[in-house]
């Protein structure tokens, strides 16, 4: 914490990781001996620069962007661009650490990284988010590549934002690589891209719910915010016969208690995705409940996917879940429950999926994305879609073979030990370095 001050979220996941991980060094001198976690906790390195670009009034301004490349042993630089104002170096170290494990996990040969501004998209007109995207490449352009460092999107960077960040690499280097994953068909991008993160959450909680002989036919499900990752996590939901009665966003939430159809979920779709409408106005709309400046957990479920944020489940709400019968939970976002609270978890016995393993499928189609890229050509959806469900029972099967303990399976330390295994082994063959 002295090495690193005023970097909670950083703490936070290296502590979740080095507790998992520090009884199985010990028990590996080779590991222990050459500090590989230690070595794993430090990225290779960290850029920072300024951004400038122009409103739609004639003003200057200016953010910060930074990419923090942490890890390039299992393969070049992979992880997303997060646009938001709450972004710091702090927040890209936590993500780009958790990165480093998922990557791993998904068997395909791909390092970690991420990056982004404290640019706030919301409410910038396209021409504005389009400066910025030219101004903020400008700078990143001399550190990627596509067999260097391959960025996606995250949080307030979609298919939009990924289309002026490639058309800007394009035009900077005269090339047309595959330096970025997330692009739109028509120009390299791959089919469930933008499903996959979703759509592999649930698969990964189909199969921890098979464990225990059970499915998520006729489950309620209970999802939390409304962007790229819980839209189609309930998309998937809804077609494995479950039953999703939450969305949210960061304004408040909607509750749909007969669960909300395939329609319905459409016109959200719509709404958030290309009208950048907020869930309010859904339930103006319609008349469904809406609860302002607060969070789905308190309502009865069965299975819980929390797909926002970082720390949006709390340890009160953890025991509200724990309360309302909830058996099993998935993490679509990224390190969205806090410690304390994955304690409750794990004490009311909630088979509980970190982010690293449940939300790998993004960046595992990604990685397939690099692949076609590379090939010159494109698989078809049920290709894809079986390689992802392939991707993520091979992950679930690694976090079952190192977190079976005693009956119950910790999938957080399954996921931890899988994912150090092959990076660290990756590390000590290369030596002192
Ligand atoms: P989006 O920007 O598409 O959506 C984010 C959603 O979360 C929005 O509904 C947003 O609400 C809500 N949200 C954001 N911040 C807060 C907050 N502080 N409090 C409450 N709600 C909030 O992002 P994604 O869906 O892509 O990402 C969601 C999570 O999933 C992140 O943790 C991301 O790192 C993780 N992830 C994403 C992957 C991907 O492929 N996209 C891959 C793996 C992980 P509002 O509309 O009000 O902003």
């Amino acid at each position: 914490q002295t090495k690193n001050p005023a970097e909670p979220e950083f703490h936070q996941a290296v502590f979740e990781v080095a507790r998992s991980i520090i009884p199985f060094v010990n028990e590996h001198q080779k590991y222990q001996q050459a500090c590989i976690l230690e070595r794993m906790c430090e990225p290779d390195r960290i850029i920072s620069f300024r951004v400038v670009w122009e409103d739609d009034k004639g003003n200057i301004r200016m953010n910060r962007g930074h990419r923090v490349q942490f890890n390039n042993s299992i393969g070049p630089y992979k992880g997303g661009l997060r646009f938001h104002p709450s972004v710091n170096t702090g927040i890209l170290k936590f993500l780009g650490f958790e990165q480093t494990f998922k990557n791993s996990l998904t068997t395909l040969p791909m390092g970690s990284a991420k990056g982004g501004s404290d640019f706030d998209p919301k409410g910038k007109s396209d021409r504005e988010i389009m400066r910025f995207c030219q101004s903020f490449m400008t700078e990143l352009s001399h550190y990627i590549g596509h067999f260097t460092d391959i960025p996606a999107g995250d949080i307030g960077v979609g298919a939009k934002e990924i289309s002026y960040l490639f058309g800007e690499y394009k035009r900077l280097s005269h090339q047309f690589t595959g330096v970025l994953t997330g692009k739109s068909l028509e120009y390299g991008g791959s089919l469930i891209r933008k499903e996959a993160t979703g759509y592999g959450c649930v698969y990964f909680m189909e199969e921890m719910l098979h464990e225990k002989g059970e499915s998520i036919r006729g489950k309620t499900c209970t999802v939390s915010g409304s962007g790229n990752v819980a839209l189609y996590c309930a998309q998937k939901i809804n077609h494995l016969g479950g039953k999703v009665v939450t969305l949210s966003d960061s304004d408040g939430f909607i509750h749909i208690p007969q669960g909300i159809s395939d329609e319905e979920l459409d016109a959200i779709i719509e709404l958030k995705t290309f009208k950048r409408g907020r869930l309010a106005e859904y339930a103006e709309k319609t008349a469904c409940s809406y609860f302002a400046a607060e969070k789905p957990w308190g309502i009865e479920c069965d299975l819980a996917f929390p797909c926002a944020t970082e720390n949006e489940i709390t340890k009160s709400d953890a025991a509200l879940l724990a309360g309302g019968g909830c058996i099993a939970l998935a993490e679509g976002a990224n390190m969205p429950t806090t410690q304390d609270a994955l304690e409750v978890l794990r004490n009311s016995g909630i088979l509980t999926a970190p982010g690293k393993a449940a939300n790998a499928g993004g960046v595992a189609v990604s990685g397939l994305e690099m692949a076609q890229n590379s090939m010159r050509m494109a698989w078809t959806t049920q290709d894809l879609d079986s390689r992802l469900q392939a991707i993520m029972k091979s992950i679930h099967q690694q976090c079952t073979t190192y977190g079976r303990t005693n009956g119950y399976i910790d999938y957080v330390k399954g996921a931890n030990i899988a994912g150090f295994i092959k990076v660290a082994d990756a590390m000590l063959a290369y030596g002192i370095l």
